[in-house]
């Protein structure tokens, strides 16, 4: 028999792994840089957490489990999501005695049973960040920035991010008695999941992907959350809308966006881009902790797919390879400029500059097409004539301009131009 690997999974081989690498490497460069902290937790939990965590009317937990029995009879779940867990862990280790905000973020493989396809495994991966202990609508903004900054920086483009609030303890009750309402009359019209939904969690309706439903919806008016939230909500939301402005973060409202979380309150967002499934989202949970076993700690965070962030990088033409560029490529005139060269690339290396040169004795111009083929950003020449000028001549391959540069100030005009 042939062995194959289980449905929904993938092998990484060599020359995707790289793209993993580089992708990770963003992520962690861009929450560093805000001050964001990395921690690990196990891949599997006790199942009540899951159900706690995630909300055992959401489909997650209703269907897309991967809940076994281990030897000593205990139900353990490999993770579906990052948040319960790293909540679980600022919970059971304290991390709120530090009287300051959490900021912190994981990667890592998360666990569906479902139907896979384009974009969609069972076995897939997440990078996501958590801020736990603050409730200001300026981390709001942070956090949305951040979520689609990373995408940015991946190289994703025409990307939006679409934002909501869904209302608090205060708020929701009062909109979710409406709906029950208003709905109640129609509840055999809707379709089986709209039926559970309105009377576990009937914001969810609106998450509902069949027309019939959302056309049940318009015409018994059943208003939009955000067009009732309560006093605080609403000054909290419009603050973090004022924030996203200052902070050029473009955003387009989006009053039928609920997360598929039960726990999430306040703001939440997606980002998408168009033709494709959202890319990552996110949304503030402030009951979450308490929920967990934790002192009443405000929370929010985001999480974004791998495998679906590099699909669409794919589609849109784009690729993580163009850091493989060499920086710079050090060719040598004549004899004369061996010795230098070595001196030269040893100085580029020692900081960090990304820097090769021809061990095959080729001619200067056929280094030049080396140069090219390694995708040098730079050619510096060296041979007798720049020794005797004490200046290297510099040839940026991106725009042709060539320049003489004293060799002292070599490695920091490089340096600055590749930035
Ligand atoms: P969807 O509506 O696509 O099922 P979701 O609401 O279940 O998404 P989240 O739980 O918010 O997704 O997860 C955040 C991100 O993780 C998604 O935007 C997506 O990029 C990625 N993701 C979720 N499920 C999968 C999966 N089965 N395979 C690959 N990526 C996934
Ligand atoms: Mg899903």
């Amino acid at each position: 028999m042939e062995m194959q690997r289980p449905r929904g999974t993938a092998d990484l081989l060599p020359g995707q792994v790289e793209d993993w690498q580089r992708l990770e490497a963003i992520v962690t460069k861009i929450l560093s840089a805000a001050n964001y902290q990395e921690i690990r937790t196990p891949i599997f939990e006790h199942t009540e957490l899951f159900e706690r965590g995630v909300g055992d009317t959401t489909d997650i937990v209703s269907k897309e489990m991967y809940t076994f029995e281990d030897r000593g009879q205990r139900s353990v779940t490999l993770r579906p999501e990052g948040t319960a867990g790293v909540v679980r862990a600022y919970v059971e280790n304290k991390l709120y005695g530090t009287g300051t905000v959490s900021k912190l973020f994981y990667y890592g493989p998360m666990f569906r049973y479902e139907k896979p396809q384009k974009g969609r495994f069972r076995q897939f991966h997440q990078y996501g960040a958590e801020v736990l202990g603050s409730e200001k609508p300026a981390i709001d903004a942070e956090v949305i920035s951040l979520s689609l900054r990373i995408l940015v920086g991946i190289g994703l483009k025409n990307l939006t991010v679409e934002l909501n609030s869904v209302g608090c303890s205060v708020c929701r009750p009062v909109h979710r008695a409406l709906m029950v309402e208003r709905l109640t009359p129609h509840k055999d019209e809707l379709c089986q999941d709209c039926q559970n939904r309105l009377e576990k969690n009937p914001l969810r309706l609106f998450d509902c992907k069949n027309d019939r439903c959302q056309a049940i919806l318009r015409d018994a008016d059943v208003p939009y959350i955000v067009d009732v939230l309560c006093d605080d909500c609403r000054t909290h939301f419009d603050a973090v809308q004022r924030y996203l402005k200052v902070m050029d973060v473009p955003f387009r409202l989006e009053k039928g966006l609920v997360r598929g979380l039960d726990y999430y309150t306040r703001t939440a967002w997606e980002i998408t881009s168009p033709g494709f499934t959202t890319i990552a989202a996110g949304g503030r949970y402030n009951g979450l902790v308490e929920e967990i076993g934790g002192p009443p700690t405000p929370g929010i965070g985001f999480a974004g797919g791998i495998e679906r962030a590099l699909w669409v990088l794919g589609e849109q033409g784009g690729t993580l390879r163009s850091s493989e560029r060499l920086d710079a490529f050090v060719a040598v005139a004549d004899e004369g400029g061996e010795g230098t060269a070595m001196v030269v690339l040893e100085t580029l290396r020692g900081r960090g500059i990304r820097a090769d040169r021809d061990y095959q004795g080729r001619s200067l111009k056929s280094q030049f097409k080396l140069a090219d083929r390694l995708q040098a950003r730079y050619v510096v020449v060296i041979g007798e004539s720049e020794l005797q000028s004490g200046k290297a001549t510099v040839k940026n391959l991106d725009d042709g301009e060539q320049r003489e540069i004293p060799f002292p100030q070599l490695a920091d005009e490089i340096e600055q131009g590749i930035r």
